[in-house]
């Protein structure tokens, strides 16, 4: 079965990459708890419509990188790309949308079919906040600052800088979008054929090419700023406002924007020079529109979602194996009193291991190799007398311990 190996773009996730995953998981749950979010799981395959009518249909998600297929009884199923779209279809066919604020928490694998890199896969992971309800900017600042929170404790905040935008009402939009289509029309025969295509469609997206001629082009593009109405500068400088409040640091960047096409307001993206050229971290944005889309009534929100496996990478070391210790009954007899003291060790909370087979040195080498801190040696003649003997595998010394003792010796 050699021949067979992972679909490209795929991976396994064991050692210590697990324990790096895990902790990202573990590290952003507790944090999210703390700011009141609730956790919830939605199927990793949903219809596709809920996709394809909210993600827009001009997103590169919906256009090139969905995972589609039809199942045996011909409904058109999809991939989640990513998590809030589910949320939201969640949020309207649970009857939650007259009990707001809902604040959910999410931490799962989601699908794009993108060309596979460093930090960037088919099968990715992802850790996501949702704040559906409340219209206020300090709502849109208390997630940023969840999220910020979290990369603190990961010990990941100083190399990632945040990055905000507003990308206005729709009346901004509109205003702006006319502004710069002019603005990049005169400039058409210079952009990427991709930026081109967009050009139409969906002009803001092209501030945020990659393209190196198309990024000379978006240098000298007007920002959205000047278009503001006066609702939307407002709710943009209440937003820095609360930021600071909440002692975040960001920088502003014009050019952020969101690749859904379900965004208003706030955009932002925590950015690292670590990562090479994929360097966002966490990215979200507010996206009011969203729930009515899903069949909802008009309903606020903001969000947003990190990649657990760019996350991971970022982290200096992983995180320590759990120590174990490792139980070697010497010949037959001690099996029993092995059992009963892996039991009540394990009851105790601590991690216990026994050694299937070999004789002592070959069980001691083990031991060693699986990282016990300590071993735990039992012989026919000292189980008889009641006690045991406790090997500290880094110095070797070894003491003669009461078996009714050793788990409290050693919690
Ligand atoms: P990018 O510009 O890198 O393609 P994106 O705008 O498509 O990112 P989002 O949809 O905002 O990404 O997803 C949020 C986060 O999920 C990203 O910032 C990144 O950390 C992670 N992510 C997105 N796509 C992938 C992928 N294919 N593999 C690994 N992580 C990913
Ligand atoms: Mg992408």
């Amino acid at each position: 079965m050699a021949d067979l190996q992972p679909v490209r773009g795929t991976r396994d996730i064991i050692g210590e990459d697990h324990r790096r995953h895990s902790y990202v998981i573990d590290t952003a749950r507790r944090i999210a708890a703390s700011y009141g979010f609730d956790e919830w799981s939605t199927p990793v395959f949903e219809d596709t419509r809920v996709f394809s009518r909210t993600l827009g249909e001009t997103s590169d998600v919906v256009t090139k990188e969905m995972y589609t297929f039809e199942d045996r009884g011909g409904d058109s199923l999809t991939l989640r790309p990513e998590g809030t779209a589910g949320v939201c279809r969640a949020l309207v066919t649970n009857g939650l949308t007259q009990s707001l604020p809902q604040k959910i928490f999410y931490a799962g694998p989601m699908f794009r079919y993108e060309r596979p890199q460093k930090g960037r896969y088919r099968q990715f992971h992802q850790i996501g906040l949702e704040l559906i309800g409340p219209s206020e900017p300090l709502a849109d600042a208390e997630v940023i600052a969840c999220g910020w929170d979290i990369l603190v404790a990961l010990g990941v905040a100083a190399n990632t800088v945040l990055e905000i935008n507003t990308l206005g009402d729709r009346e901004s939009r509109d205003a702006y979008r006319e502004a710069l289509v002019e603005y990049l029309s005169a400039h058409r025969d210079k952009l990427s054929a991709e930026s081109l295509s967009r050009l139409e469609r969906n002009p803001m997206r092209i501030l945020d090419s990659k393209d190196e001629g198309d990024r000379r082009i978006v240098a000298g593009a007007p920002t959205i700023m000047p278009f503001l109405t006066e609702q939307a500068a407002t709710f943009y400088a209440g937003l820095k406002r609360h930021l600071t409040q909440f002692g975040v640091p960001f920088t502003e960047n014009p050019r952020i924007v969101r690749g859904l096409d379900y965004y208003g307001h706030t955009a932002f993206e925590f950015v690292t020079k670590a990562l090479g050229a994929q360097g966002t971290v966490l990215a979200g944005g507010r996206y009011d529109g969203l729930v009515a889309e899903m069949g909802g009534p008009p309903t606020p929100a903001v969000g947003w979602a990190a990649g657990i496996e760019r996350l991971s990478m970022l982290l200096d070391q992983a995180p320590a194996a759990p120590p174990s210790i490792a139980v070697i009954p010497i010949g037959d007899e001690a099996e029993a009193a092995a059992i009963g003291l892996l039991q009540s060790l394990r009851g105790a909370g601590i991690r216990a291991e026994v050694s299937y087979r070999g004789n002592l040195k070959r069980r001691l080498e083990r031991a060693n190799r699986m990282g016990a801190k300590s071993a735990i040696l039992l012989g026919a003649d000292d189980i008889a007398a009641g006690i045991v003997q406790v090997k500290d595998l880094a110095t070797g010394a070894q003491v003669a311990v009461p078996l009714a003792e050793v788990a409290s010796r050693l919690t």
